[in-house]
């Protein structure tokens, strides 16, 4: 008896979670579908899938428990399209010293407590963009959520990123000595070796650097050749996978375009021409506008009071030109280089640096879960979908900070938030 009462205990203090039949009834001010805002809007729950989506009038209550969310807006989960779930800021420790300095085990904890603080700020899945030197430890992550055994988004993962022979880091060291590298290595032939290992282990997706910061100057410059990521790519899709480039110069995101990549992380020297190729093949751009913002304030860069950096204004010139050309705008912000719990940050810089709010909002949900293969279960509120959503005070589609206010959490009709 004692410990049913302790279970009974521990089932209140994990808040109310819905029953698996359980039914309800949502009933906040409007509803954000994936698409558009929609007045006095009402969504209909049962279990872990969503059943109607309407005007309140039309939406059944029968049988079903209603949940007043009066001055809410009702949306999908929010999903990042870019993060590091392996990797923490790196004001507090440099990304050298995490990858060369911190234990596996230390960096998993780490992982597990960056997981929850992702689900409760709104964000029901992530794509996590490798490993950073921390093995496959995302692959396990991903099993422990799957197993119940830590609370956090549903996680799509590129366990450890391919790179050229010599281009990544971390970097200067004497001849002699050997150090773990943040991704894996991988040349010619082998590329195709290593991207089957990783479907093997688990990965959901390929990640591979087209560039690196490995030029003569320092700049970046092309790694793998065009060649090279096609056959990844083939190796990808022919597993039923795709494959995904960092590339920040023009040469590289060319590269990639002409490899077949799903999308192009990063950006920073898109041209005209090139956000038009990225358009014309339905190429998604994660312009991690938040990590540029952090990486430049850790710097010394003070918002507001000193002149922009270059590689914000050139953002900022990258920007302005993806959209003007129409490259469906992943929300993906390398969170991580920043605080897990903080995702928000890129969708408000999205915003400032000229995209709408609606915008935003389809980018963070219905637009990341096509990029990610996934419509047909997240990212949109309609009938047969997953029931991931999030309620938050007031209107985002007026003003995206409304987002830092979440009041309601729902992940596959678990409520995480009351
Ligand atoms: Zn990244």
């Amino acid at each position: 008896m004692k410990a049913l009462v302790q279970l009974l205990g521990l089932f209140v203090a994990m808040g109310a979670s819905l029953a698996s039949a359980e039914t309800v009834r949502l009933l906040p001010d409007r509803v954000f579908d994936g698409q558009n805002m929609h007045e006095d809007w009402a969504v209909r729950v049962e279990g872990d899938v969503i059943v109607a989506v309407g005007p309140a009038a039309e939406v059944s209550g029968n049988g079903a428990r209603d949940i007043d969310l009066a001055g809410q807006t009702l949306m999908p989960g929010l999903i990042e399209g870019h993060s590091h779930i392996l990797l923490h800021p790196y004001d507090e420790v440099s990304w050298n010293d995490q990858v060369l300095k911190e234990s596996i085990a230390e960096r998993s904890v780490r992982g597990a407590q960056h997981l929850r603080a992702q689900l409760h700020s709104g964000f029901t899945t992530l794509r996590d963009l490798g490993a950073e030197g921390a093995g496959y430890a995302d692959i396990g992550l991903k099993q422990a959520l799957e197993k119940g055994v830590i609370e956090g988004p549903r996680l799509i993962v590129a366990g450890p990123a391919m790179v050229a022979t010599g281009s990544y880091g971390p970097k200067g060291f004497a001849d002699h000595v050997t150090v773990p590298l943040g991704a894996e290595e991988a040349d010619g032939d082998s590329v195709v070796q290593v991207a089957r290992k990783h479907i093997g282990r688990g990965a959901d997706f390929i990640k591979v650097y087209a560039d690196y910061r490995w030029g003569p100057d320092g700049t970046a410059s092309a790694t793998f050749s065009v060649a090279e990521m096609s056959d990844i790519r083939t190796v990808a899709e022919l597993s039923g996978r795709y494959m995904v480039a960092h590339a920040s110069s023009a040469g590289a995101m060319q590269n990639a375009i002409s490899a077949g990549v799903r999308s192009i992380e990063h950006g920073d020297g898109g041209t005209p021409e090139i956000f038009a190729a990225m358009a014309a093949d339905g190429i998604y751009w994660c312009p991690t506008l938040a990590a540029g913002e952090a990486i430049s304030t850790y710097r010394g860069w003070q918002k507001g009071k000193d002149p922009e950096p270059l590689r914000i204004k050139e953002k900022k010139r990258a920007f302005i030109t993806a959209l003007e050309a129409g490259v469906p705008m992943c929300m993906g912000g390398d969170v991580g280089v920043y605080d897990h719990g903080d995702g928000v940050w890129e969708m408000e810089l999205m915003v400032e640096y000229g995209m709408e709010p609606l915008q935003v909002l389809r980018s963070a949900t219905s637009v990341n879960a096509q990029m990610m293969g996934l419509q047909d279960k997240i990212g949109s509120l309609a009938p047969g979908k997953v029931a991931d959503m999030i309620a938050v005070d007031g209107n985002p589609a007026v003003d995206i900070s409304t987002l830092r206010h979440i009041k309601f959490i729902l992940q596959g009709g678990h409520r995480v938030l009351q």
